[in-house]
């Protein structure tokens, strides 16, 4: 491949970042998790790139991932954006000693080795989220049959449009169909934030053509949460050729949403029935049954991958069943906590037990932080965070970013400079401005009295 060529697909990832000092960030680890777990785990982590909004590590072996993963993902995650705000996620690559090396070299060799391998890292399925562990139930029922049908017949219900709220198992169902099709399809999967963040680096480095050869070439085409394209204009453009271009060669379109095609904010007309015009299925919120019938699954799993024997009793599993009421990502949540501490506590856990745990989850679900209020401000008005705590000025982000400020002041228990410093590190006079500013438009001005409301509704929500 010419130098050329190789440049051009370089637009469809981050750019390398490298601003974190592992050292640090292990000596940190070693601290938050004791020498006990970092020795055994966490020290043999290294971090093969960095970039702006993700890290790649490495770890030995499949199992050691896994591990990793379940235990203590989170906790890492929250302790690299310590160091780095920035960043939002984790993947990791198993390499052996020897195949570290050999991953150097061909680094060294071909970049566009090292290029096909982040696309793929971006948008790769994730092989656990497959059919076969997809639960059925009542609320789930008809969008899993649909799904099936889809991988039996490529383009009769074009676009299959999935909705539902967060954390029903919609970016399970589309990963599944990938995993179904990819043998014999060229599957592309993404969703709107990264095909958004594709986009932008295209036109920046003025690349449109192999931006839109790139998402046209697919033969299945599945798109994850397209609620994001709201007010994004020219994003909508592209979107709408880029499916009409698909639909044109025959290519399946599948697409997830947490709302219906005609509910969706500030969005196209013509791309609303677009997506409309196909078989739009719903996911809603799962029963009794089926929550039951996910832990009971779920409990399978970690017995199976880690070899131990997880015994919860009948009436603890319908406890957490019937306490969980939001969505199924919380009631995974809520059973790894339950495993988590009968492993400590080495011993079969009762009801009272799991209401200690279920009060601890559920209070800490409620701490709202610095951190959380960013997040909501921020794709509430549908900026990036990083914009929104960069130095511009123009309205459009400075605006949300003293609404962030006024938020973190009045609802979590930081100081001024506290606050002053995660907001990339201003000051605290910064603070004190935005707050007043905030506090006299929410009074003389309907529509950031509505904003503001709104926000604090989806922070306590969550
Ligand atoms: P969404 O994309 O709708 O926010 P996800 O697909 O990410 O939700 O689902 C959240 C979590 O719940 C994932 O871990 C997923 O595997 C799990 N999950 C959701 N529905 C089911 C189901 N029916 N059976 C098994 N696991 C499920
Ligand atoms: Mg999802």
């Amino acid at each position: 491949m010419d130098k050329n060529t190789s440049k051009k697909q370089n637009a469809y990832i981050s750019e390398e970042e490298k601003t974190l000092n592992w050292e640090e960030v292990q000596l940190s680890f070693k601290k938050t998790f004791g020498s006990e777990v970092y020795n055994s785990w966490l020290q043999k982590i290294s971090l093969m790139k960095e970039y702006n909004d993700y890290l790649i590590l490495g770890v030995p072996t499949r199992f050691f991932r896994d591990w990793i993963v379940s235990r203590y993902l989170d906790k890492i995650l929250a302790k690299v954006k310590e160091f780095k705000l920035s960043l939002n996620r984790i993947e990791f690559k198993i390499i052996e000693e020897k195949q570290n090396q050999e991953f150097i070299k061909i680094n060294e060799l071909n970049k566009v080795t090292e290029i096909k391998d982040s696309i793929l890292n971006y948008n790769r399925l994730n092989p656990n989220l497959n059919f076969e562990n997809f639960v059925q139930g009542k609320s789930n029922d008809i969008a899993l049959s649909y799904s099936k049908k889809v991988c039996e017949h490529i383009a009769r219900y074009n676009p299959l449009y999935i909705c539902g709220g967060v954390g029903l198992g919609k970016t399970h169902l589309l990963n599944a169909i990938g995993l179904e099709l990819q043998s014999e399809n060229n599957v592309m999967y993404i969703s709107a934030e990264r095909f958004m963040y594709h986009f932008i680096k295209s036109i920046k480095k003025n690349d449109m053509v192999n931006f839109k050869d790139f998402f046209r070439k697919s033969s299945v085409f599945i798109i994850d949460d397209i609620q994001f394209i709201s007010g994004k204009e020219s994003l909508q453009e592209e979107f709408f050729h880029t499916f009409n271009s698909l639909i044109e060669k025959g290519s399946q379109i599948i697409i997830s949403s947490d709302r219906a095609p005609m509910k969706l904010d500030r969005v196209q007309d013509r791309i609303k029935s677009r997506l409309a015009g196909g078989l739009v299925v719903d996911i809603d919120t799962p029963d009794i049954d089926l929550k039951i019938k996910i832990l009971k699954k779920k409990i399978e799993e970690v017995q199976n991958q880690f070899k131990e024997n997880i015994s919860l009793s009948e009436e603890v599993i319908s406890f957490i069943a019937s306490e969980s009421k939001t969505n199924i990502r919380e009631l995974i949540g809520v059973l790894n906590r339950v495993i988590a501490f009968s492993r400590v506590h080495n011993r079969i856990l009762n009801i009272n037990d799991c209401k200690s745990i279920l009060k601890d989850v559920f209070n800490q679900i409620r701490v709202i932080t610095v951190d959380k209020i960013q997040n909501v401000v921020s794709n509430y008005f549908n900026i990036a965070l990083s914009e929104m705590l960069s130095q511009r000025r123009s309205r459009p982000l400075a605006r949300p970013r003293q609404i962030a400020m006024y938020l973190a002041k009045k609802m979590t228990t930081r100081s001024l400079p506290e606050i002053g410093r995660r907001f990339a590190n201003r000051d605290h006079t910064t603070v004190i401005h935005a707050v007043k500013t905030i506090t006299r438009l929410s009074e003389q001005d309907d529509e950031m009295k509505k904003n503001i409301s709104q926000i604090k509704s989806l922070l306590l929500e969550q």
